[in-house]
């Protein structure tokens, strides 16, 4: 049975980026480059002015002068004019330097009575100018494969030009529940029956990450119901089970992939909760067999699958740091295996705390909602006491770790 770190770690092996498509910039925001992007021109494409001003000749400007203004050249045109010595242009923020002009005075600092203008002086050459290429260069890499983009690369692609932009394609994942017992939310629930909540639970997670689902909605325990549902799964990137994966009567999940040519690659875990599950492979395509119990699914689904799900999608930063924090309570814990612990947790003096919001049953959904993050408590460890440090995978944005208004 393979370790917490040891199936993580064989899981990523086994997955890689799926191809490239271009999109519509928009469209690239927070996906991930595929190519290099490489300036085509100089930013700025010429000498402009950083400040509403004058332009000048520095020489004309050593000492103090009262200079004739000879023009007015706003942001969006350009002059092709030389400035004559001994006046100055009136100039907005963005104009392209006259030729000739080598300096800019601001508003603030010149005397502006309307026909002519005074400066003290001195002025130096280049003072408040912007120059051809200070910003970015001709064949420069702008932006390197691999870049999450944001809107700040969205921005450097769109001021030259690059509306359709490579990047790794997003990762299509068919979604499958299983059990007799299952009905889909919003359904009657006849005795004995439970909502298929997994399924939307997964879904949600899939595209947080920028995934795509596909919902196959409930195979049945049976072999020709399940079989039909998970071969149609094989059509998408990854398959996601939930259920069916434990050792019960009815738990056909592996037996199923097995007869669809599904290669088990690992079934359990030494993790509690979330043990049950299982990573198969067929032709590259990763299938996640997740336990049915939710906070279980929830678990593994963010411990396992969502690093492989980044990685399919051309991420290389996947698995998430852990973050230090102290605990504010005791928690029981025996040695034997990695055990995730749903903690509530907040910043207290700049440092994390974090507590159990209640029952860690696998049941128990609502201490779920009140976890900000899952601390991870390494295979050998014992009981804890209030005070010891814990290492926490933050969930989300974790809104709980932001200053509260
Ligand atoms: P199983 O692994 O098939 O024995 O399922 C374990 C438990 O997980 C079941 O008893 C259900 O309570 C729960 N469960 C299974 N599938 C789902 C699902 N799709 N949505 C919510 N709970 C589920
Ligand atoms: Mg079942």
């Amino acid at each position: 049975m393979p370790t917490y770190e040891e199936a993580r770690t064989c899981i990523l092996e086994s997955v890689n980026p799926l191809g490239i498509e271009k999109v519509e910039i928009l469209e690239s925001l927070g996906r991930v480059l595929a190519e290099d992007i490489f300036a085509p021109w100089d930013m700025p494409l010429w000498n402009n002015t950083a400040m509403d001003g004058f332009a000048v000749r520095a020489a004309d400007c050593s000492s103090p002068v009262t200079l004739k203004v000879s023009a007015f050249l706003p942001a969006g045109e350009s002059m092709s004019t030389s400035i004559e010595k001994g006046t100055a242009i009136r100039i907005l923020t963005g104009a392209p330097i006259p030729p000739g002009a080598d300096a800019v005075v601001p508003f603030e600092e010149a005397d502006d009575v309307g026909e002519a203008v005074s400066i003290k002086g001195p002025v130096k050459v280049g003072d408040h100018i912007r120059f051809k290429g200070e910003d970015v260069k001709t064949g420069e890499l702008i932006i390197p494969a691999g870049t999450v983009i944001r809107p700040y690369e969205i921005s450097m692609m769109a001021s030259f030009g690059k509306l359709f932009v490579p990047v790794y394609r997003k990762v299509r994942v068919a979604i499958v529940s299983t059990g007799d017992e299952l009905v889909e939310p919003g359904e009657p629930l006849a005795p004995g029956k439970i909502v298929n909540s997994n399924a939307l639970t997964v879904a949600a997670a899939v595209r947080q990450l920028g995934g795509e689902a596909v919902m196959l909605g409930i195979g049945r325990d049976n072999k020709e119901d399940l079989g039909a549902k998970l071969a149609e799964g094989l059509n998408a990137d990854v398959l996601i089970t939930s259920a069916g994966i434990s050792a019960g009567d009815r738990d056909l999940v592996r037996a199923v992939l097995d007869e669809l040519n599904v290669k088990l690659v690992f079934w359990k875990i030494d993790i509690k909760p979330g043990r049950p599950t299982a990573f198969s492979i067929r032709d590259g395509k990763p299938v996640f067999s997740l336990p049915g119990n939710p906070v279980s699914t929830m678990i593994t689904f963010e411990e396992f699958v969502r690093p492989a799900l980044l990685k399919m999608m051309g991420h290389k930063r996947v698995v998430k740091p852990f973050v230090k924090a102290t605990l504010k309570a005791p928690v029981k814990k025996k040695p034997g295996r990695v055990n995730f612990l749903r903690v509530s947790i907040e910043k207290e003096n700049g440092e994390y705390v974090a507590w159990s919001p209640g029952d860690q049953n696998t049941g128990i959904l609502k201490t779920m909602l009140l976890a900000g993050g899952i601390a991870v408590l390494p295979s050998e460890q014992g009981d804890l006491q209030a005070g010891e440090k814990v290492d926490v995978h933050l969930l989300g944005s974790c809104v709980e770790t932001l200053e509260e208004i």
